[in-house]
């Protein structure tokens, strides 16, 4: 296995762009999440991986070879689609072994590899089942089966858990992840869910209107956000607009010390983590004054809403953190914002 390389690759459908010229490189035997809101070109990427679309602009490459313009089931990449497609009136196994069976592989041979796929994906023992008779996560776990039948040199999914309940959802996310680190075969999946892609992915590319915004593992995304879009689309985050002036940030009426440095006198745009604010009154930099308008226990996070001094702000704690004196709804209290919380981007308009 090699690497899938992708430079100035672009894709237009008339005069809309879907995806503008993006270099990328999916590691081998690593897992790629690409990841963004509805229609930010997340599946036209995937679909010029797989064949299934010829780019505009670009060149794509595994392991030195050209496959910009090779056809879809001459490049040997497994597939899972949002739906799975799996034929109704065949057996699991007979699903399984679809893709051999019809490249000439002897029946017996095809079927024997068909029921060590499903011991992988811990389905040994249905392979004599109908797909009428499975639950959602079941034959998700067939689909993936059948596409590692071919043993692909990448492994394409395009939201395959969004037709599974949350909780199964879950499940199904470290069983896939953790199949695909046993096989270290090279993967990549379009979600929408970034706590899908926090779960999976070795790496994270975080996409909007066509754009690559940023590509670094899980935890940089998160701790580290490239711009206030990242920082907005992962997790919970709390904005404040503001100016930068003399080293400091200043939020209306209040200046704030902060780690990052920035251009002097620009507009700027504040993010800050709900965990990463502390209620207290503990003498420090960075305090604020603020009344409680709302508190909810949410079991593993309590979580406060807060009108302050620079706007409302929501603060997290876990469950088990020290929170000596919990303020109640309509309480005045004041919090501290560590500089090194504070993440500061360009207020630009974005296009
Ligand atoms: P979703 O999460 O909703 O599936 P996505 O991020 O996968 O969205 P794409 O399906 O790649 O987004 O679409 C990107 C843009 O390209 C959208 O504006 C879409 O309308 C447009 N687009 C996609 N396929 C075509 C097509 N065949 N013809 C014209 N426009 C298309």
């Amino acid at each position: 296995m090699h690497d899938l390389v992708l430079k100035g690759v672009s894709k237009s459908f008339g005069n809309t762009v879907a995806v503008e010229p993006i270099d990328l490189t999916f590691g081998k035997g690593q897992l790629t999440a690409l990841l963004g809101p509805s229609g930010c070109g997340k599946t036209t990427l995937l679909r010029m991986l797989a064949g299934l679309e010829e780019p505009t602009i670009g060149q794509i490459t595994l392991g030195g070879e050209d496959i910009t313009f090779k056809r879809a089931h001459k490049r040997k990449f497994g597939m899972v689609f949002q739906s799975f497609a799996l034929f109704p009136h065949y057996t699991v196994r007979e699903n399984v072994a679809y893709s051999l069976t019809i490249s000439g592989v002897a029946k017996d041979i095809a079927f024997a590899k068909a029921d060590e796929l499903l011991n992988t994906v811990q389905l040994g023992g249905f392979g004599d089942r109908r797909i009428g008779q499975l639950s959602g996560g079941q034959r998700q776990r067939v689909a993936i089966a059948r596409a590692l039948a071919q043993e692909p040199k990448v492994f394409l999914l395009d939201e395959p858990m969004s037709a599974l309940d949350a909780k199964l959802r879950e499940e199904m996310q470290v069983e896939l992840r953790m199949l695909q680190q046993s096989l270290g075969i090279t993967t990549i999946v379009v979600t929408h869910d970034q706590r899908e892609a926090m779960t999976m992915a070795d790496k994270i590319v975080v996409m909007s209107n066509g754009r690559v915004e940023q590509v670094a593992p899980p935890q940089e995304i998160y701790h580290k956000p490239a711009n206030a879009f990242v920082a907005d689309f992962i997790g919970k985050t709390n904005f404040f607009d503001g100016v930068f002036e003399n080293g400091k940030v200043q939020i209306g009426q209040t200046i704030l010390d902060c780690d990052a440095g920035f251009i002097e006198g620009s507009d700027i745009r504040v993010a800050i983590r709900p965990e990463q604010i502390y209620i207290d009154t503990a003498p420090d930099v960075n305090r604020i004054s603020a009344d409680v308008t709302f508190v909810r226990d949410l079991g593993p996070v309590q979580e406060y809403h807060l009108n302050s001094e620079i706007g409302p702000l929501i603060v997290e704690y876990a469950a088990g953190e020290d929170l000596a004196n919990k303020p109640i709804m309509g309480q005045k209290t004041t919090v501290r914002l560590p500089p090194d919380a504070l993440q500061v981007f360009p207020r630009e308009p974005r296009p």
